[in-house]
């Protein structure tokens, strides 16, 4: 059986203040029911205090190992600063910084062999859905990664992000998202049959304390990656205790 992740990206917000409110509102979180990570902006990582069950992730890794890279973070920096997970590709790193499927499979590749485990993102946007081609932009970016090396679905939690759904307040139904979930998780069993029933698949895209429970409680949805909502503390402990 997969426990549930509960995952937070902060992107380019937060601060030491919210790294203490945060770490104060979890305690009560009952940790052997779900996992619970969060990815503050980097160099909020080592202000989270240590030995508490909350695990920490980036939001990017650089797909090279070190050297002459102004401004970027390697696996082996965001390990030693605190983090055991990493996103990867998410639709905003897609769009916005032009990472395609090389430099994501890069990124993966990085994220395992450092010993991270990868929060790889997927996800169609609204024009794709509207066109039907939801299963195929799916088939086509986690194909980027684990075609050629299936050996690393089972270091890899996956994330299912449609791009409609997310910051816009309009998440996906616990049907759509399901179906996504399913067909995701199929897609992945022609790579590795067994990893692809234990990965985790996280549903992101507007999730907040009133969905959260509906959307966790499908079968294929192991869990969230939210944003907006993960700033608030009373509303993130919340959707930590929807996930059982
Ligand atoms: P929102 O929860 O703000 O829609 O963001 C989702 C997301 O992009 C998480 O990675």
């Amino acid at each position: 059986q997969r426990k549930p992740l509960v995952a937070a990206n902060w992107k380019m917000n937060g601060s030491k203040a919210l790294v203490d409110d945060m770490t104060h509102s979890l305690a009560v979180v009952d940790f052997t029911a779900v996992d619970v990570m969060i990815c503050p902006p980097a160099t909020l990582l080592p202000l989270f205090p240590q030995g508490t069950a909350i695990a920490l992730g980036g939001q990017n890794l650089s797909q090279y190992d070190a050297g002459a890279y102004t401004g970027e973070l390697s696996a082996s920096l965001l390990l030693q600063a605190g983090a055991r997970y990493v996103l990867v590709g998410h639709s905003e790193r897609r769009s916005l910084f032009s990472e395609d499927d090389d430099i994501l499979l890069a990124k993966v590749q990085q994220a395992v062999a450092t010993g991270l485990i990868p929060v790889f993102c997927v996800g169609e946007n609204l024009q794709q859905r509207q066109q039907e081609k939801t299963t195929e932009v799916l088939a086509k970016q986690l194909a980027a990664v684990y075609a050629s090396h299936p050996e690393l679905l089972a270091k890899s939690v996956i994330a299912y992000e449609p791009v409609w759904a997310i910051g816009t307040g309009e998440a996906a139904t616990p049907e759509q998202a399901q179906q996504a979930h399913a067909a995701i998780r199929q897609l992945l069993a022609r790579y590795d049959t067994v990893a692809a029933s234990k990965v985790r698949i996280l549903y992101g895209g507007s999730v907040n304390a009133s969905n959260a429970a509906a959307l966790f409680n499908e079968a294929d949805i192991d869990g969230g990656l939210v944003g907006g909502a993960s700033l608030k503390p009373a509303e993130f402990l919340e959707i930590c205790r929807s996930a059982k």
